[in-house]
């Protein structure tokens, strides 16, 4: 079993962040450029991770599989980003971000950890600012703010709807100063295929060329993933194409737990599936839910255009059932719902998997040209993709996968379960709980590469002084072999079906029992499946090429196998929480009304999982979670 130790400092919550910096080791300036550190990923996470620790002065090897560190898959972030500045005087501070992140979470979070998140949420505004990125802004020149799900405050800071593209410019600006300096050097097109484990800690990576096909040893004296979220073992999901498992499905293999893999965050707003050739999908940003009103007809099957449907004939279901939030209504409940009028046989459009979300009321009210201000390339973008005008018919929309709350375990500092490998970003089990709030994601990638990691990792590396080692080390010859011998091994196969065609069956498998609502025969039924397409894949898939140039089926082939591993682990970790909490809804567990029913007294806990091996079951450790700054209750936004 692994000692899962949170090594949450003591005292009063808003002070401990406060304490534990000071009581932090410290690494001299002058020391840390004796010292190595590899950051894998170069988005909001990685990137503001390798920028700063470069500016710190320690040595960094920044490692991306884009051609560009800018085309890490945050630059898709639409909506905006947090922060409790309170410049609208509507009530907000530090206290209530954190409730509402504790809140929107399903009490599943660490309170130490959120709490920090809202603090650092007021400089990340600041250094951003500071930087250049250019937030929207009111007429008198103050930062604009939105709403977003599961608050009911302004605090959403935003640069149209390319909110997410404008924050890894600012990152990146900085990431190529250190470049310039000599403090960072950047490895893109370069995918990390495993991490090298010595004495118990983690001192290196194993890397592919992915021009070449050139396998390379990296050593360093401390490790940080910032890897992002696997959403795409579903196959369709909002991620971009190329987002991946892979680095912490190695790490945990090496040894690192994971927490809370079932975890995952189902968006309300996305554009519904069109066709079975679709290889991804299109979120249409939550920002919509300002203005846009969601509804379906009151009548079963009414197929007439919406246009023709008088008002006292559609059902507004999130503002009849959740009058304080309304539209607003946090995003696992909000899914929920259209999921839940779509099974009732009132979904819209000819899949019938679909419910509107109308701007006709907010462009009577505010005029077309403000909407064009506020969401214009939204539009453009769903236009585009529906050939529908949104200026004139509402837009169809239904849930997809969006976010992945689970990811490595880490402790207060940032660090997983293996000594001298940190995680950040969406790639750790994240601030989140079991439902993260829209705008908060990008606020703890920013948290934790800013201000959080490039703290804490000085004191792992002060307080352990790891002693010089080499790619020479026989660890690193093992884990190239082990590397090799899969890219071999999977060239060698040359069966009859497509890697994508894989990836799709475990999709839909995945989607079927363990997505909006999960049960337990579902899961049984998945757990016995993954394994036939596992064994299957691994005697009859196609993978054409070589490994000497470019090869993106070999890629694509190296990330399904991760996936295909995975996905057990998640449906294994949500067969075993018999409780629905946030985005993970046992149909066995809810309340009279249909909504996700916790059991405390059970499952209050982090649910940290442990690689036995092959074949064999993986541990299920567990780390208490305890609330003594919140009172724990049903979820309630009605
Ligand atoms: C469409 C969309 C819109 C969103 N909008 C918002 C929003 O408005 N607000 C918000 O707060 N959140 C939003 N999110 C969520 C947010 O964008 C992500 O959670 C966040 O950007 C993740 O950042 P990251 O740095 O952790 O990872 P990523 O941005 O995914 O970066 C991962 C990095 O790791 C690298 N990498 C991964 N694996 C390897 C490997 N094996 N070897 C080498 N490199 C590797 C990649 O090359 C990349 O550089 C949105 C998400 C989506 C899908």
């Amino acid at each position: 079993m692994i000692r899962l130790d949170a090594r949450i400092p003591a005292g009063p919550l808003e002070r401990q962040w406060d304490r534990h910096r000071f009581e932090m080791k410290l690494v001299n300036p002058a020391n840390r450029r004796r010292y190595q550190i590899i950051v894998v990923g170069s988005g909001l996470g990685g990137g503001a991770a390798a920028a700063t620790l470069g500016e710190l002065g320690y040595n960094v090897k920044c490692f991306c599989f884009q051609d560009s560190p800018r085309r890490a898959h945050s630059i898709a972030a639409q909506g905006g980003i947090n922060a409790a500045k309170n410049y609208q005087n509507d009530g907000d501070s530090v206290y209530r971000l954190f409730y509402d992140t504790i809140k929107g979470g399903d009490f599943r979070a660490r309170e130490a950890n959120v709490y920090r998140l809202a603090q650092v949420s007021l400089n990340i505004i600041d250094q951003c600012v500071a930087q250049g990125v250019p937030f929207a802004r009111e007429y008198g020149g103050l930062l604009a703010n939105r709403s977003f799900g599961g608050a009911q405050v302004s605090r959403t800071f935003y640069a149209r709807g390319q909110t997410g593209q404008q924050l890894l410019l600012g990152a990146y600006q900085a990431l190529e100063r250190q470049v310039a300096a000599g403090t960072v050097t950047m490895y893109p097109r370069t995918e990390m295929l495993d991490l090298v484990v010595i004495d118990g800690r983690a001192r290196g990576i194993v890397t592919r060329d992915l021009v070449t096909g050139k396998i390379e040893s990296h050593a360093a004296d401390a490790v940080v993933l910032g890897t992002g979220g696997y959403g795409n073992v579903f196959y369709l999901s909002t991620n971009a194409k190329g987002s991946n498992a892979t680095a912490i499905w190695r790490a945990y293999k090496r040894g690192a737990a994971f927490a809370n893999p079932c975890f995952t965050q189902i968006h309300p707003t996305c554009i519904p599936v069109s066709g079975e050739y679709q290889s991804k999908l299109t979120l249409m940003s939550e920002s919509l839910r300002n203005d846009g009103r969601v509804w379906v007809p009151k009548a079963k099957g009414d197929k007439r255009p919406p246009n023709e449907i008088p008002d006292a004939e559609r059902d507004y279901y999130l503002e009849r059932k959740y009058p304080s939030f309304g539209n607003l209504a946090p995003r696992d409940i909000a899914s929920r719902g259209a999921k839940e009028v779509c099974d009732e046989g009132r979904g819209v459009g000819e899949s019938g998997l679909g419910v509107y979300l109308d701007f006709a009321d907010a462009i009577l009210r505010l005029g077309e040209n403000t909407i064009r201000e506020r969401y214009g390339n939204l539009f453009e973008m769903y236009e585009r993709i529906t050939d529908e005008n949104p200026y004139k018919v509402p837009m169809r929309i239904y849930p997809a996968v969006h976010y992945t709350m689970g990811g490595l375990w880490v402790d207060y500092n940032l660090m997983s379960t293996i000594p001298g490998l940190h995680v950040i970003g969406e790639a750790n089990f994240s601030d989140h709980g079991a439902n993260r709030l829209g705008a908060s994601a990008l606020m703890q990638g920013l948290a934790d590469g800013y201000f959080i990691l490039p703290t804490t990792i000085g004191d792992y590396i002060g307080s352990s002084r790891p002693e010089k080692i080499d790619v020479t080390h026989p660890a690193f010859r093992e884990a190239e072999a082990a590397v090799e011998q899969q890219t071999k091994r999977l060239l060698d196969i040359d069966g009859k079906r497509t890697v994508d065609s894989f990836h799709r069956e475990l999709g839909r498998l995945l989607w079927d029992h363990c997505g909006m609502a999960r049960n337990d025969s579902g899961l049984r039924a998945a757990i016995a499946k993954i394994p036939e397409i596992r064994e299957e894949f691994w005697l009859n898939v196609n993978v054409p090429g070589s490994d000497a140039e470019l090869n993106q089926a070999l890629e694509k082939a190296g990330r399904v196998a991760d996936f295909l591993e995975l996905a057990e682990l998640m449906c294994v970790d949500a067969l075993h929480r018999t409780e629905s909490c946030g985005g993970h809804f046992r149909e066995e567990s809810q309340t009279l009304d249909g909504e996700a029913l916790r059991k405390d007294a059970e499952f209050a806990y982090v649910a940290a999982w442990e690689y036995a091996g092959e074949g064999r079951a993986p541990v299920l450790n567990k780390e208490p979670l305890v609330f003594d700054n919140v009172t724990v209750s049903q979820r309630s936004y009605e």
